[in-house]
């Protein structure tokens, strides 16, 4: 009897063991895929649920001044950051007009700084794909022109989805665009939905990523149903590529520390790669420079200098890094960038 338990127990072991093996032959392979991509990707950011042809019906006060909710009409509901304590509060004021398609014309790439450390997600936004298929011209140069978006093909009347959070600063025809929809995002970025055979969206409205904006078309100056894809900084359009992996859906990271060499049009993505190790070094100082980005809400009595001593930093580096004058006044509850 107890040499039959044993043996019971012994390939129950062996059951044991080989499972085992296999679960750490696994785990070892999806190490490995993971270290094959984490120079490229270090922490990739999967889309939310596509929320399809939702709108959102009302905006509730939390008990936290920081959080509301929003009411969608399917029903669902979700958490958003209080306009209030949104990093620059003047994002949806500063240069907000809804009836041109490029509003910074008065900024001149060359007075942006260096490098811009912009939060694409945190735990309250996030991000869905624009559309899933297939890249059919990249970003850069065509044929004596600046493409300074990019193509992805697509059947008219599929749907196509917001980025990020954000609100619709344009929404019309217009010219070689087609239909057009600008959605303008709470970190300033803008991206733009373009060809449209239907747009969902007007000016004004708060969007959610995963939300459907419009359906895909082939307005305007273009020889097939596509969807033109812009992202811009302030005017200044960038490589879509750099923060979207159109093969996999996913965003490439949460944050990004956008340069202004990125600006330019021969700056394509891809060519970025071409030594990867240094570029492996300098996504990783990039990481950190990012994770490094700092905010303080603002008290009753803060003013600038003691800000800058309190961070370690100065008062124009806070000004320039929130685009105020040394003499802005600070609103309680204001939501300052110091480092
Ligand atoms: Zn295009």
């Amino acid at each position: 009897m107890k040499s039959i338990k044993l043996y019971i127990l012994s390939v129950l072991l062996l059951v044991a063991s080989s499972a085992f093996a296999q679960d750490a032959e696994g785990a070892k392979e999806s190490a490995d895929s993971l270290q094959g991509t984490s120079k490229e990707q270090p922490n990739p950011v999967h889309p939310v649920r596509t929320l399809g042809k939702v709108a959102v019906i009302d905006t509730l006060p939390t008990g936290n001044d920081a959080l509301s909710i929003v009411l969608f009409n399917d029903n669902t509901w979700r958490y958003i950051l209080s306009e209030n304590y949104k990093n620059d509060p003047d994002i949806f004021s500063d240069h907000w007009n809804t009836s041109a398609t490029h509003v910074y014309t008065d900024i001149d790439v060359n007075s942006l700084p260096e490098a811009t450390a912009l939060r694409l997600v945190d735990s309250l936004e996030s991000y869905h794909y624009p559309y899933m298929g297939r890249i059919t011209s990249r970003y850069g140069p065509r044929k004596g022109r600046s493409h300074q978006g990019i193509d992805i093909g697509l059947k008219t009347g599929d749907p196509v989805y917001a980025t990020f959070d954000g609100k619709v600063r344009f929404s019309k025809y217009s010219g070689d665009y087609g239909n057009l929809v600008i959605i303008r995002h709470n970190n300033g970025l803008e991206t733009y939905y373009a060809h449209l055979s239907q747009r969902d969206v007007e000016v004004g409205d708060w969007v959610v990523a995963g939300q459907q904006i419009g359906l895909g078309g082939s307005t305007g100056r273009s020889t097939g149903p596509h969807l033109h894809f812009e992202v811009r900084y302030k005017g200044q359009s960038f490589d879509p590529e750099r923060i979207i992996d159109f093969n996999s859906g996913d965003l490439r990271r949460g944050e990004l520390l956008l340069r202004r060499r990125h600006f330019s049009i021969y700056a394509k993505y891809e060519q970025d790669f071409g030594d990867e190790e240094e570029v492996a070094k300098q996504e990783e100082a990039e990481r950190k420079a990012a994770a490094a980005v700092q905010y303080h809400t603002v008290r009753s009595g803060d003013t600038l200098g003691a800000l800058a001593r309190k961070y370690g930093t100065s008062v124009s580096r806070i000004c320039q890094l929130n685009n105020i004058k040394s003499t802005s006044i600070l609103r309680i509850g204001q939501k300052l960038r110091v480092r």
